[in-house]
């Protein structure tokens, strides 16, 4: 069952660490998520599961050996470590993941002893001086999840048939390539492929993208997977979600224009995608659910397999996401990023037990770890636009009347330099970040993922 709401969301907790404190925090004590992590003396890789508390990371796996972390008596520091990460993932959707929440607010809240802390504060880092990395997925699917960000582009490379037939039936969706996923911060180089020859019959262009994008989305870690051909059902799909995580789903245009048919996305896509490394467990996102998207009077009800009263009332979860740019010029000029939109996850037509139910309603397994992919999260205005492919398009299918206008016309964002953007320029460094806010809650966050564009290998 999706959990409740319960005393570890009390927005009155706070922990002896004390810039977990700040409200503007993305993580105080109600959040505490994971990550895959290396100790600043440590000389290996991320090999320790951590939790990321205030501007501190604090090592699970060091700790367990001297605190008990999965109860009074229980340790369980075998859980904490990379090799066993899956078994975390798995544990976490049946209840061991609760009970090691409680006891983590236990261990850094305010009513911790003084000897506690001290014992505690020894494995307790600054976060820039830890390695971090994300959960390397086994597989990876990217959904197409959003009603606006699909008519967008439907209008723009089919205006009179902006959306297929199938859209409001089927989550659509993508298999991905796991390789190229890289956490944030990883340098992102321009790819180069094929592009649609510039008159019609003639030879494919080949050489760099010229029409560089990113895509603001939201993944979904997988915890316990499902046997080959054993659905789960839509009553289950949240119970085999981990957490939460950013995506950013980085798209070459050009190259995606000229391959997208008939089998969709390809090299387009898979020369990289990046991730924060941060994993907000589904726990801490309870009190944020929403209703799953309204649907407009006359738009078809989901087939029964996708439908159930929870989904409906409470399927959606209220995550604001922004995307900030800083191109070189701008970082050279110590000029601050400039917000390029923000949108909520909410607003997507599926919601995510819908992603979970479908895509393993042919008997598909999922495996612990995998990482679902929402699709760009796009609202109806201009500002709320989740990739430059929209957000400098200047048609608007959602005006009164609509506008719809060929893909090529746009209008490009100025930045603060004077530069003007269409699409990414080499040195752009693209920030996501994400937060949940509700009144009478504390706030929290998922961090930032970032990537700036190098230029093409030549
Ligand atoms: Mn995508």
């Amino acid at each position: 069952m999706p959990y409740d709401i319960n005393d570890t969301h009390d927005p009155k907790l706070e922990s002896w660490v004390e810039s977990a404190n700040d409200p503007e925090s993305d993580f105080p004590i109600q959040n505490l998520p994971f990550v895959y992590m290396a100790s600043p003396d440590d000389m290996g890789s991320a090999e320790h599961l951590g939790l990321r508390i205030g501007d501190s990371i604090l090592n699970l796996y060091e700790l367990s050996h001297v605190v008990p972390i999965l109860g009074k008596s229980a340790r369980g520091e075998e859980l904490f470590h990379l090799e066993n990460g899956p078994s975390l993932l798995d544990g976490a959707s049946s209840g061991l993941g609760q009970q090691i929440r409680k006891r983590l607010q236990e261990l850094l809240g305010s009513s911790a002893s003084d000897a506690l802390r001290a014992q505690i504060s020894e494995h307790l880092f600054p976060e820039d001086e830890c390695f971090l990395e994300h959960i390397q997925p086994l597989d990876y699917t990217d959904f197409y999840a959003s009603l606006h960000h699909a008519t967008n582009v439907g209008s723009m490379f089919r205006p009179d048939n902006p959306l297929l037939p199938n859209y409001k039936h089927i989550p659509i969706g993508y298999h991905g390539r796991a390789s190229s996923i890289v956490p944030s911060g990883t340098p992102v180089r321009r790819p180069v492929g094929q592009q649609a020859p510039a008159e019609e019959g003639g030879s494919p262009q080949f050489g760099p993208c010229k029409m560089l994008d990113f895509e603001l989305e939201m993944g979904m870690i997988i915890g316990r997977g499902n046997e080959l051909g054993e659905p789960i059902s839509i009553a289950d799909a949240e119970d085999h979600v981990f957490g939460m995580c950013i995506v950013n789903d980085w798209s070459a245009r050009d190259l995606q224009k000229w391959e997208y048919q008939p089998l969709g996305p390809f090299l387009a896509k898979s020369f990289a995608t990046s991730v924060s490394p941060y994993i907000v467990t589904m726990e801490a996102l309870a009190p944020f659910r929403t209703p799953a998207f309204a649907r407009a009077a006359g738009d078809p009800q989901p087939l029964p397999y996708l439908d159930s009263d929870y989904n409906r009332t409470s399927g959606g979860i209220d995550i604001t996401c922004e995307v900030w740019l800083a191109s070189e010029q701008m970082r050279s000029r110590d000029l601050a990023p400039v917000r390029l939109c923000k949108s909520s996850f909410k607003d997507l037509y599926w919601t995510l037990a819908q992603f979970v139910t479908h895509h393993t309603v042919n008997g598909c397994n999922l495996q612990p770890g995998d990482l679902l992919a929402s699709g760009t999260i796009s609202g109806a205005t201009r500002d709320s636009r989740g990739s430059m492919l929209e957000l400098t398009w200047d048609g608007d299918p959602w005006a009164n009347p609509p506008v719809v206008v060929p893909g090529t016309q746009r209008t490009p964002i100025k930045l603060p330099t004077g530069e003007e953007r269409k699409f990414l320029a080499d040195g752009d460094e693209v920030i996501i970040k994400a937060y949940c806010e509700r009144e009478g809650f504390r706030r929290i966050g998922f961090g930032e993922c970032r990537g700036t564009i190098e230029a093409a290998r030549t």
